[in-house]
């Protein structure tokens, strides 16, 4: 009998025992391709021999010092290494060990910036409804998914939610993209206006929505004319890249592709790559200036953050990420992978749309593909199509949820970026047959 107080109790895990590139191996010999990275983490696979001698040389050297005593090379040389990555303007980097971490520390560092320049009435947090931004009290207020909000909404700090950028569902027919993201500008204008303009602090949004809605990136125009609405009312510009970060959909980071500059980007998953758990939040010149010249301080902190053996993994990550190949083969595997799935699966009766960029794809599942009809919650598409896909030796991300009332199921294939071709159709084959055992 386990111990654990699983995600899920009373399932019954198979163990994994090894894992090797995109492969993990249970207990009983079982092999399973990695299709999803666990959640969008495993962005090198398993047992990556370059990552482990990093990591061993490290712990050779020293694995931990409080960064209340000491800096170290390994998360100095990792702060250089992501700002030289990020786009001019992110000048500055948080070490955390997760995610969630990242997003906590980010909303605090947006409550601060305000507090130190003299405007403490800036308080409220916009977000997007169906959007997820982690589990802890902060993060959980500041996602938009009403199902795992529902049983701790009476503890949770007042935030408040617009539309999310859904073309699939929400771009009205003849609209031009344009004019959608037109649409949702003036959505989050009037909602700024609503709260108050001067007590907004910070508007947070995932540039490519993964756990909630399954590599739902924005139409064009639409995070320019967010970062248009934002300066206008001196509001800070959160993004997550918690999951679409760190190559997934083809470039370093998928903010990159909408020519835009947040204030604050969060990013996890992918540094660490599995090996380590590690997050970071990286900062504007703007930011780092107002606590600088301000208290000196920034009023936060866990014990964990800036690990020297995280920070030699995520190097080490990052250095694998920065080699041309890498990403050359995201963007050749992820145009292989949504040709496939569209060949596969376009045509069913119970996919209503296949998505994505890079590496990060996802399928929406609907009971009735005209009307896009969901299916009934009870039955659990996403977590059946999850068992089915389990079964035949491939681990994909399922997800179902509420959106304005309406439930969805999605799946979420987010593979290692050392995937081969034969690999890439293997996942379909699977998935395909996983989606027909399902409905
Ligand atoms: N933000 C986004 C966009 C995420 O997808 C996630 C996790 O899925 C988080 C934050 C939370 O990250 P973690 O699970 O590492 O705390």
């Amino acid at each position: 009998m386990t111990k654990i107080l699983h995600r899920t109790i009373g399932t019954n895990l198979p163990r994994a025992v090894a894992g090797e590139g995109i492969y993990i191996t249970d207990s009983e010999g079982r092999s399973y391709i990695d299709g999803s990275g666990g959640a969008a983490v495993s962005c090198l696979g398993h047992n990556h021999l370059e990552v482990l001698q990093a990591m061993k040389a490290q712990m050779g050297r020293i694995s931990y010092a409080h960064t209340s005593f000491f800096t170290t090379d390994v998360a100095e040389h990792l702060a250089e290494q992501l700002v030289e990555l990020a786009p001019e303007g992110l000048d500055y980097v948080y070490l955390v060990s997760g995610g969630s971490e990242a997003v906590e520390a980010a909303l605090k560092m947006a409550r601060q910036y305000f507090v130190e320049i003299g405007k403490p009435q800036r308080r409220h947090i916009i977000a997007r409804r169906q959007s997820y931004h982690g589990n802890t009290i902060g993060a959980l207020a500041t996602g938009g998914n009403a199902g795992r909000r529902e049983q701790f909404k009476p503890i949770l700090p007042e935030t408040h939610h617009v539309s999310p950028c859904y073309a699939y569902r929400d771009m009205q027919m003849g609209e031009t993209p344009e004019a959608y993201a037109e649409r949702l500008a003036a959505e989050l204008e009037a909602k700024i206006i609503e709260l108050g303009t001067d007590t907004v602090m910070a508007f947070v949004a995932e540039p490519v929505v993964g756990a909630t809605l399954g590599a739902v990136g924005p139409v064009a125009h639409y995070f320019k004319r967010v970062r248009q609405v934002c300066d206008k009312y001196g509001i800070l510009l959160i993004l997550d890249e918690v999951m679409c970060g760190m190559g997934r959909t083809g470039t370093f980071f998928a903010l990159e592709q909408e020519g835009i500059v947040p204030d604050l980007v969060t990013i996890a998953k992918g540094l660490g790559g599995g090996f380590q758990p590690i997050g970071a939040v990286m900062l504007s010149e703007k930011i780092y200036r107002a606590f600088a010249e301000g208290s000196g301080l920034f009023q936060h902190g866990h014990t964990y953050i800036g690990h020297p053996i995280a920070a030699a993994a995520a190097n080490k990550v990052v250095e694998i990420l920065k080699r041309p190949e890498t990403m050359t083969n995201v963007i050749k595997m992820g145009d292989r992978l949504q040709a496939g799935l569209d060949a596969a699966l376009a045509q069913s009766p119970y996919v209503g749309d296949i998505r994505g960029r890079g590496l990060f794809r996802g399928v929406e599942l609907v009971a009735d593909k005209d009307t896009k009809q969901p299916f009934d919650p009870v039955r659990k598409i996403h977590s059946k199509i999850k068992k089915e896909a389990m079964q035949r030796g491939l681990m994909c991300y399922p997800m179902g949820g509420t959106i304005d009332g309406v439930y969805g199921d999605h799946i979420l294939l987010a593979p290692p970026y050392i995937i081969q071709p034969a690999q890439i159709d293997l996942i379909i084959e699977r998935l395909a047959a996983a989606i027909n055992a399902a409905v």
